[in-house]
């Protein structure tokens, strides 16, 4: 059932919230957002009626909604009911889950965002109880915080993209997961060798959700992120080669669009979607982080590359809404290795001689950021 409201209280004269669009996306097969899209809001609170069962409520206004959204995903029902000069928009959710909710609002007012993350019944994956009430403030501040420069030895999390039930794209020799987990642990073995600390988000052929793959690196205070992957062109195999390294940002970039709704594993609608969320979540300072440690390992991995791929194309270091990238709080970029489908490129992925050199060259260009951008108790 949906309540279609126009209304305008004694109150609202000076400023008139709008919901101007509520969107449901799924992020991964374990995450989902909720996007209430407003003209602007200053706050709101988030109520949890039961774990299945919550609302948002603005105070003081009343919201004029121009669109019906539809329920989708795990949503089963929206609810937009006026109680005590609030509005509230009640969503009910599939109840064979259990959930945990992060609402985020951006700094702007404009996006509100329910992050939902769907908690499988298992009884060694206990989690605290979800608090009853959030205030913005609070969540806001987990968004931003962005890890300090540190005297001690870097963590660096290197993240195999896809493995298990997600192949990733299909190449003529392989499959993505299992070249880029080669790719990963070689990276890994460098870097360990260096006296850096590594967390592998997986190391055999293992599916973290996206959010498994960032919720890891800032749990063990990751100064680093690196996602390795080999890319896949639909339109033309025999052209389309070479590497690619993105970091996260938003994009008009077709091609980097489709990319991302690959990688994210959503549709090209969606990608649009989250690319207008994105820029009001990130800060600039992350962006300019993730961009030079975009360049040093593009840089690298071309050079080292080369010495045993001659044609190794450099495509460049590109922007794009990778959602794996969003959540991390450190510098944090994702590497298309090569095509995977091109015959030249997938004849290289397939000789270790050559993932060997890639490896090499992501972690020269790791250390050479580390280097100039970070204290670090290692030296060359
Ligand atoms: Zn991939």
């Amino acid at each position: 059932m949906w309540f279609f409201f126009i209304a305008f209280s004694a109150y609202a004269y000076q400023y008139q919230p709008v919901l101007e669009s509520l969107s449901i996306i799924g992020i991964s097969p374990g995450v989902e957002n909720v996007i209430f899209t407003f003209n602007k809001i200053n706050n709101y609170r988030f109520i949890m009626l039961s774990n299945n069962y919550w609302y948002i409520a603005v105070p003081q206004y009343t919201i004029h909604i121009n669109q019906t959204p539809t329920p989708r995903l795990s949503v089963n029902d929206i609810l937009v009911r006026d109680i005590r000069n609030e509005t509230r928009i009640y969503i009910k959710m599939n109840d064979k889950y259990t959930y945990k909710y992060k609402p985020i609002l951006s700094k702007n007012g404009k996006y509100l965002i329910v992050r939902i993350e769907k908690l499988f019944n298992n009884t060694s994956n206990k989690t605290a109880k979800p608090k009853t009430q959030i205030s913005h403030k609070q969540t806001a501040k987990t968004v931003i915080n962005l890890s300090k420069p540190s005297t001690k030895t870097p963590v660096i999390v290197i993240d195999p993209g896809h493995g298990g039930k997600d192949p990733g794209a299909i190449g003529i020799y392989n499959k993505e997961k299992n070249i880029v987990l080669d790719i990963a642990k070689r990276t890994a073995y460098y870097l360990k060798r260096k006296g850096y600390k590594v967390v592998l988000t997986r190391n055999k052929d293992t599916y973290p959700t996206l959010s498994d793959r960032s919720q890891l690196s800032n749990r063990v205070k990751a100064n680093i992120f690196v996602s390795i992957h080999a890319n896949y062109s639909v339109k033309d195999r025999k052209k389309a080669k070479g590497l690619e390294v993105y970091f996260l940002n938003t994009t008009s970039d077709k091609r980097a669009i489709r990319l991302a709704a690959r990688e994210n594993g959503i549709s090209i609608q969606e990608v649009g979607d989250i690319n207008k969320i994105i820029l009001s979540l990130i800060q600039s300072a992350k962006i300019e982080k993730s961009k030079t440690l975009a360049l040093d390992v593009y840089y690298k991995m071309l050079s080292y590359g080369k010495k045993i791929y001659a044609g190794y194309k450099g495509r460049g270091v590109k922007q794009a809404p990778f959602y794996v990238l969003v959540d991390t709080r450190c510098p944090s970029i994702l590497i298309e290795t090569a095509f995977i489908n091109n015959p030249k490129d997938a004849l290289y992925l397939k000789n270790p001689v050559f993932r060997k050199y890639l490896a090499i060259g992501i972690a020269k260009g790791i250390e050479t950021y580390i280097h100039s951008h970070m204290k670090s108790k290692i030296r060359q």
